[in-house]
């Protein structure tokens, strides 16, 4: 299984990566994980991007396409994965299409999680993130307990830099214009279904799942 979750920042392709992942034991492949663990590690790659990614922007093309690159080619991604924040531009799309062409894969399913801008800022505004072990949680729906530490891991609970509200817009612009328009580019494919990103987790969680079961084996 070979999936693209597509969407703007916000819309929960973290939250629904991380069921597919378990239920179809692929891996989950997250450009922005990758880059914030990058940034982290305090490599060299972390230090360009770091400063983009505080202001919304988008990492360019190339760094993306080989990070990857190399991340398609090791053991774990040889029965499908699931793409996450990629690609993001046109340019991004072709080269995987390129990449998945030379590398003898099939063509992506791509599930496209759709919800209101107004919701994902909220979304993101009230975001907050176990600094250890990733899990998330939501001031509103799902708020972290008083300590502000992980129940699964006793991590730090806190939240990521680019969720403050001049960001968030940035993200979403960036997004409406560079990313959005790829909609075009795999809506026309039939491996593709967009699903309402505003219902519960668990909602739109068995609706991907459904779509996905549905479909013949390929
Ligand atoms: P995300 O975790 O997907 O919201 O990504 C966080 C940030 O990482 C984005 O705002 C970009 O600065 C950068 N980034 C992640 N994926 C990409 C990509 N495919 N192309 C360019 N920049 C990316």
């Amino acid at each position: 299984m070979y999936l693209i979750l597509f969407g703007a920042p916000g819309v929960g392709k973290g939250t629904q990566a991380k069921f597919l992942k378990e239920y179809y034991g692929i891996p989950h492949i997250s450009t922005g994980e990758m880059l914030r663990e990058a940034v982290k590690a305090n490599t060299e790659l972390g230090r360009r991007a770091g400063t983009l990614m505080s202001y919304g922007k988008l990492v360019p093309d190339m760094i993306i396409l080989q990070l990857i690159r190399e991340r398609i080619s090791l053991p774990d991604c040889t029965h499908g994965f699931i793409l996450d924040g990629f690609p993001r531009t046109l340019q991004q799309a072709k080269d995987l299409d390129l990449l998945m062409d030379t590398l003898k894969l099939p063509h992506f399913i791509t599930i496209e999680i759709r919800v209101a801008d107004r919701l994902i800022i909220e979304r993101l505004l009230n975001r907050r993130i176990c600094e250890s072990c990733g899990t998330d949680f939501n001031l509103i729906t799902n708020p972290p307990p008083e300590d502000m530490r992980c129940p699964n891991c006793n991590g730090q609970i806190g939240w990521r830099k680019d969720d403050n509200e001049m960001t968030i817009r940035h993200r979403l612009e960036v997004y409406n214009k560079e990313t959005a328009p790829l909609r075009e580019y795999y809506s026309s494919e039939n491996g593709y279904f967009a699903v309402d990103g505003s219902k519960s987790i668990s909602e739109v969680r068995s609706n991907i799942r459904q779509f996905l079961d549905d479909r013949p084996v390929a």
